[in-house]
C-alpha cells in the first residue's frame, strides 16, 4: 500500500473564495510558503463555464440544497468560490463591524477599491428598465444609487480579451470584466503558494491547543497536511463543518443568510431581464433591509416560480417585460447547522416584519415604475450570503483566532451579524488585515 501524501508548509489556507485568496496572496507576497487547499476545481477554461450546466456542476447539490425551512442556498464549490458566481457588487463593510466589534479594516478596503478599480457601470450599462425603477424609487422619495462594481470593460481589453458579456453575466464572467478570486488564487501560486484542488479537508490536527496542520482526501484518497497556523476560508458553511469534526462544537450555531427575496412586476415595457443585475441599489438601515434591481435568469426563473405556483410560473413566457426588485434582509442570527448536514434557516417573527416592510415598499416602487398591481409576486426564499456561523465575538477574537492556537477562519462565517448587503468586499479587507497581522505587520 502506498503511504498517505503529507504536505508542510509554514499556512495553510483552505478554500479559495475572496477570503482566502486574499489571504493567500499577501502571505505568499511576503514569502510565506503557503499551501491552498480548495475542494472544487478550476473550471474557468471549461466550455461550460459560465452556462446554465456550469452553475449547477459547479455548486452545492447542483443548487439543491435547501434548508428544513425550504429556504434555498447557493453555495458554489470551485476556485474562486462564489466570485465565480457573484453580481460583482462591492460593498463598503457596515459602520458596525467597527463600532461594535472593533474590527477596523477601512484601510484595506480602500486600497482595495483603487487596485480593482470599484466603481459603478458606466451609465450606458446600467440598464433601460434598471434606471427607470430607480427613478420611480426616487419620486416617491427613495434616492437609490448606482451600484458599485467588482466590473470594469477595460478589464476585459487588458486580458486581450473582447467585453463580451457587457456586465449581463451571473454564472460566470468568460470576458474577464468581473474580478474573480481565482485570480488572486493564480497570483499567490506565482509567488510560490501550492495550490492543490478537488482537495476536501475535513478536519484541522490540533495538539496541546495549538493548531498543527489539516487532514482530508484528494481525489478520493486520504492527505494530511502539516502548518502551525491554518486558515480555514471555506465558506460560511464549509468552514463550521470543518470545525465541528474538529470539535469545536460551537461552530454553526446560529447562522445569517442575508435572506433574500425577488419581487416581481410586469408591464408592457422591456423588463430587467436582459440587464445587467443589481445596477442600481438602496439601504433601509433603520429597518433592516436592501433593496436592488435583479430578475433571475432566463432558464432558472420557471425552476424558482414553479414553487410559488402555476400562475408564476407561467409568467415565463413574459419574462422579458419583468421588472424585478431583489430584496436583502437584514436576518436575526437563528438556526443551524446540524453536524449530520442538515440545515435548519428560516425566517423568524423579525425578519418577516421587515420582509412585509421591504414588500410593501417594492409594490408601490413597481407600481410606479409602471408595473401592474395584480402582477406583482414575491419569489420564495433564498440564501446566496451564509455567513455568521463562526462568529467574531464568541467563536473568534478581532484577528480572527479561535480558542485554539494558531487556527484562523476568514470568509463570512465570521461576520458577527447578517451584513445585508455584498459581503466580498468586507472579506477581502478582513483577509488582508488577517495576512498583515500574521507577518507582523498589524
Ligand atoms: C449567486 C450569488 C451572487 C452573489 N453576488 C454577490 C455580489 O454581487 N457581491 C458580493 O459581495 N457578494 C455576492 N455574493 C456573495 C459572495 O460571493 C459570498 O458571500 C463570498 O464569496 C463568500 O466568500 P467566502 O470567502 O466566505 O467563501 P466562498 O466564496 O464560499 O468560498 C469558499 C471556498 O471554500 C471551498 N471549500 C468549501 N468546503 C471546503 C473544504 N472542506 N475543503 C476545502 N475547500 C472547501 C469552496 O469550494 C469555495 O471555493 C453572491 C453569492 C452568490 C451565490
Amino acid at each position: 500500500m502506498t503511504a498517505r501524501p503529507t504536505y508542510t508548509a509554514d499556512v495553510i489556507v483552505v478554500g479559495s473564495g475572496p477570503g482566502g485568496a486574499t489571504a493567500a496572496r499577501a502571505l505568499s507576497r511576503d514569502g510565506k510558503k503557503v499551501l491552498i487547499l480548495e475542494r472544487g476545481r478550476d473550471y474557468r477554461d471549461t466550455v461550460y463555464y459560465g452556462t446554465y450546466l456550469g452553475a449547477l456542476i459547479y455548486t452545492e447539490k447542483m443548487s439543491f440544497l435547501y434548508t428544513q425551512e425550504g429556504l434555498n442556498i447557493i453555495a458554489p464549490i470551485m476556485l474562486g468560490g462564489a466570485t465565480s458566481m457573484y453580481c460583482g457588487c462591492a460593498a463598503p463593510p457596515p459602520a458596525w463591524l467597527k463600532d461594535r466589534y472593533g474590527v477596523n479594516i477601512d484601510r484595506e478596503v480602500a486600497e482595495t477599491i483603487t487596485e480593482l478599480n470599484i466603481q459603478p457601470l458606466p451609465e450606458a450599462l446600467r440598464g433601460e428598465a434598471s434606471t427607470r425603477i430607480a427613478q420611480a424609487a426616487g419620486a416617491l422619495g427613495y434616492d437609490w444609487y448606482p451600484q458599485p462594481k467588482f466590473m470594469d470593460p477595460r478589464r476585459s481589453v487588458a486580458l486581450n480579451k473582447k467585453f463580451k458579456c457587457h456586465a449581463t453575466t451571473m454564472l460566470g464572467c468568460r470576458c474577464g470584466a468581473k474580478w474573480n478570486a481565482a485570480e488572486w488564487v493564480d497570483e499567490a501560486v506565482q509567488n510560490g503558494a501550492e495550490l492543490k484542488t478537488s482537495a476536501r479537508v475535513s478536519r484541522v490536527l490540533i495538539e496541546d491547543g495549538q493548531a498543527v496542520g489539516v487532514e482530508g482526501h484528494i481525489r478520493g484518497r486520504k492527505f494530511t497536511a502539516r502548518a502551525e497556523t491554518v486558515i480555514l476560508a471555506a465558506g460560511g458553511l464549509g468552514s463550521p463543518r470543518i470545525l465541528q469534526n474538529s470539535g469545536l462544537k460551537d461552530a454553526g450555531v446560529g447562522m445569517a443568510m442575508d435572506t433574500t427575496v425577488m419581487v416581481y412586476g410586469f408591464s408592457s415595457q422591456n423588463g430587467t431581464g436582459n440587464e445587467p443585475p443589481m445596477t442600481w441599489s438602496w439601504e433601509n438601515d433603520d429597518v433592516g433591509y436592501m433593496l436592488s434591481t435583479l430578475t433571475d435568469p432566463f432558464l432558472l426563473y420557471p425552476m424558482i416560480a414553479i414553487r410559488k405556483g402555476i400562475g408564476p410560473a407561467l409568467r415565463w413566457a413574459q419574462w422579458h417585460k419583468m421588472m424585478g426588485v431583489m430584496i436583502k434582509l437584514k436576518d436575526d442570527i437563528s438556526g443551524n447547522l446540524y453536524p449530520d448536514g442538515r440545515i435548519s434557516k428560516g425566517l423568524t417573527a423579525t425578519d418577516r416584519e421587515k420582509q412585509n416592510h421591504a414588500y410593501d415598499l417594492c409594490q408601490k416602487i413597481l407600481v410606479e415604475a409602471g408595473a401592474r398591481r395584480s402582477s406583482i409576486f414575491m419569489s420564495p426564499l433564498r440564501g446566496t450570503h451564509p455567513s455568521g456561523t463562526v462568529r467574531i465575538g464568541e467563536m473568534l477574537d478581532t484577528n480572527l483566532q479561535s480558542e485554539t492556537r494558531g487556527l484562523y477562519v476568514c470568509d463570512a462565517g465570521v461576520f458577527p451579524e447578517s451584513l445585508d448587503r455584498p459581503t466580498v468586499l468586507s472579506i477581502i479587507g478582513l483577509g488582508k488585515r488577517l495576512a498583515a497581522h500574521l507577518v507582523g505587520k498589524r
